[in-house]
């Protein structure tokens, strides 16, 4: 795969010498100024940054902070050219997470094998990351990649109130299914089944994962509610279609999954505390997370299970948020005992 670079310096002579040396080490895009960078760099992340310490408006040190503070561009490796040789102005660099430094006037062969190494560490990098987050079984993501998906999907569903469904997914007498057949035919079962949920999600905002055991989840952003029950019945009839003997199912003699559905949307009104009852609705929706999500998508897929499994349940965070506030409140007392 072709590196993205990307070259920022304020004089267009610099540029052009510079990608004279390293054009042939990746696709090289230019920026004049920092602003001009970061806004190509949320077009396309790249792979690399080449950066000039010294520029007018915003400073190399300044662009790197930006960088830095976008959780997209965090990881873009930058080597600074400068014309700089003071070691404390280095160290300054390497402390705002700076890869390398190269002095100008530029010394062709050094700037070419700083690139090379700085590449081959951003593949290895890369690598690890994705090592991270994939199941190794499935080859599906993990719960790992899961929970920062979850995270940020629910934050940017605060954000722009926007709905966020999460589904549970639970395979049907699973344990009954390897005493049969065995471990290993138990283990190929469940790549099946994740190649047939990947089939059942459509978009690809869509974040499907191996949350432990025969458990999955999937998690929907902005799908209205009668959207994400859809996509529970496209899970329900994949699994279905792989048409999987299960014999000694009490459900169905074919391989079954339930499915529980986590909802919210800004209609989700969290009341956690009696207070909440006299504030207004945006307030009150402040006090769910996305663990209550994570709740309503396991209550519901409790309710999926005890209604004979093999079906799909919807559970509200509203609810799941009033049942921890019942919780709490059960075990707190109400008044502060007396002195
Ligand atoms: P239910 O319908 O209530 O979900 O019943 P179940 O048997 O699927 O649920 P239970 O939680 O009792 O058992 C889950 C079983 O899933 C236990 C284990 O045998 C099996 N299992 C979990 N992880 C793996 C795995 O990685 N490979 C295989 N082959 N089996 C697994
Ligand atoms: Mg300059
Ligand atoms: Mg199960
Ligand atoms: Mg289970």
């Amino acid at each position: 795969m072709t590196d993205n670079i990307l070259l920022v310096d304020d004089d267009p002579g610099t540029i052009q010498l510079l990608a004279s040396i390293i054009g042939d080490l990746g696709k090289l895009r230019f920026a004049t100024a920092g602003a001009d960078a970061l806004r190509l760099a949320r077009e396309l992340v790249p792979d690399l940054l080449v950066l000039d310490a010294e520029m007018p408006d915003m400073s190399g040190f300044q662009v790197l902070q930006a960088f830095k503070a976008d959780a997209l561009l965090a990881d873009v490796p930058a080597i600074f050219v400068t014309s700089h040789s003071d070691p404390a102005f280095e160290v300054a660099g390497f402390e705002l997470g700076a890869a390398d430094f190269i002095a100008k006037p530029v010394s062709p062969a050094l700037l070419r094998a700083r690139v090379r190494t700085q590449l081959r560490m951003k593949h290895l990098s890369d690598e690890l990351r994705r090592f991270s987050v994939t199941d190794a079984l499935t080859g599906i993501g993990n719960r790992r990649g899961f929970d920062e998906a979850l995270e940020r999907e629910w934050r940017v569903a605060r954000r722009i109130g926007k709905p966020l469904a999460l589904l549970s997914i639970d395979v049907d007498h699973f344990k009954r299914y390897n005493d049969l057949y065995g471990h290993p035919a138990g283990d190929n079962c469940l790549r099946l089944v994740a190649h047939a949920l990947a089939g059942a999600s459509l978009r690809p905002a869509d974040v499907l994962a191996r949350y432990g055991g025969e458990e999955f989840a999937m998690l929907l952003p902005q799908t209205p509610r009668a959207g994400a029950e859809h996509i529970a019945h496209r899970v329900l009839e994949a699994v279905r279609a792989l048409a999987v003997p299960h014999a000694d199912s009490p459900t169905a003699p074919y391989l079954s999954v339930s499915v529980g559905v986590g909802y919210y949307d800004d209609a989700s009104i969290c009341w956690t505390s009696p207070a909440a009852y006299s504030r207004p609705q945006v307030q009150a929706q402040l006090d769910c997370s996305s663990g209550d999500l994570v709740q309503a998508a396991d209550r519901a897929l409790y309710k999926a299970k005890n209604a004979g499994r093999a079906r799909a349940r919807l559970v509200d965070i509203a609810e799941a948020c009033k049942a921890r506030a019942a919780a709490a409140a059960a075990q707190v007392p109400s008044t502060p005992p007396a002195a």
